[in-house]
């Protein structure tokens, strides 16, 4: 196949759900680690369409709502800081921290700017040589090499206001602390496209060998996401977990040697704190050395107290595939997209959010 609108085939589709259907004969729980695969899911209604004995989890993949309350207080903190800009991308500034957000320091004065990009920063920086400019950087290996690029290129036009605050974070080390934390039983994994396309198809392997998880990277078409599934099913009933590439056109098991080459210049491994999950030793990325003048932690060092979590909200929970937001006592009645109470519903690829756009109500 070769153009997007065959991914979108209903017939194709048709055909690939009849194949799970005659094949999937055990009751098994598959994880969609990436928040985009979530929305592709409920968006298709493919749950209903999937036979009852396929359990659908989602995972930890969404940049936003990972992100630990501690750091984005750190964020809010440096936002009051005089003469500091901090840049963020926008579903950032809604989040709620311990006791503000970004969006309430930008009304108490501070000088909050949403951005589309690492480059929309590094220019308000070019713009404003008098001020500090923090971009607060969040996501996976899927953004990691695109601001590695800013730093670059600031170290190469000797931009010398520009910091980041990495909160960066990497998926084969959180797939491994979930499956150790041993709370769910997973049979098989929907690796997450995006990233994949950047570290490859390889870095699974060890959930095949070592756990005995059956793992198919998907793209984010109805028929990529079915064709994942098909290949999860056949790993598992023939007893064969290994890591299935069901997303072909996007990704390679070598992964982007360029774009790993930029991140790996920059970065380093180093641990990171998840929300719900706590610190994961070798899930974050950190500036190496010879960049640590562009480190926002280390030019502000912030003191923030102990964090605390939204009462009620059991977003950790979520994520890390426990429960699901109808779970939530808050879902609906109180926490909505227009007053979230936690990040899951704050972010567009947020389960929470997903579910209420598209998935269950309850009474
Ligand atoms: Fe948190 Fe709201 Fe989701 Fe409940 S519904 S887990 S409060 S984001």
């Amino acid at each position: 196949m070769k153009y997007v609108n065959e991914y979108r085939d209903p017939e194709l589709g048709k055909k690939l759900l009849a194949r799970i259907r005659r094949n999937s004969r055990k009751h098994i729980k598959l994880m969609e680690f990436c928040g985009g695969h979530t929305v592709a899911i409920f968006k298709h209604g493919l749950r209903q369409l999937l036979p009852s004995n396929i359990e659908m989890l989602s995972g930890p993949g969404c940049p936003v709502c990972v992100t630990a309350s501690s750091d984005l207080d750190k964020a809010i903190a440096m936002g009051h800081l005089p003469g500091v800009i901090v840049t963020s991308f926008g579903d950032m500034v809604r989040v709620p921290g311990s006791a503000s957000s970004l969006q309430k320091a930008k009304a108490e004065g501070a000088d909050v700017r949403i951005v589309y990009s690492a480059q929309d920063a590094l220019k308000i920086a070019r713009e404003n040589p008098g001020k500090s400019i923090v971009f607060i950087g969040i996501g996976f290996e899927t953004t990691a090499p695109t601001i590695a690029a800013s730093i670059l290129q600031a170290e190469q036009e000797k931009i010398d206001n520009y910091y980041v605050l990495s909160l960066h974070k990497t998926c084969p080390p959180i797939m491994k602390a979930i499956l150790d934390l041993g709370e769910v039983k997973l049979d098989g994994i929907i690796c997450p496209g995006h990233v994949s396309a950047v570290i490859g198809s390889m870095p699974y392997r060890f959930l095949a060998e070592d756990y005995r998880i059956a793992c198919a990277v998907s793209g984010f078409e109805p028929v990529d996401i079915l064709m994942a599934v098909d290949s999860l099913v056949e790993q598992i009933e023939s007893g064969q977990p290994r890591v299935d590439i069901a997303y072909r056109r996007g990704v390679k098991p070598e992964g982007n040697r360029a774009a790993l080459e930029l991140m790996e210049k920059v970065f380093e491994g180093g641990e990171a704190e998840w929300r719900g999950i706590g610190v994961v030793p070798g899930s974050g990325l950190k500036l190496r050395t010879e960049y640590e003048k562009y480190d926002a932690d280390k030019k502000f060092e912030v003191k923030v107290s102990p964090a605390k979590e939204s009462k009620g909200c059991i977003c950790g929970a979520v994520l890390r595939g426990v429960s699901t937001p109808p779970e939530c006592k808050l879902f609906r009645r109180v926490c909505t997209p227009e007053r979230p109470v936690g990040p899951c519903m704050v972010s567009s690829e947020g389960s929470c959010a997903t579910y209420y756009q598209y998935g269950e109500k309850r009474g």
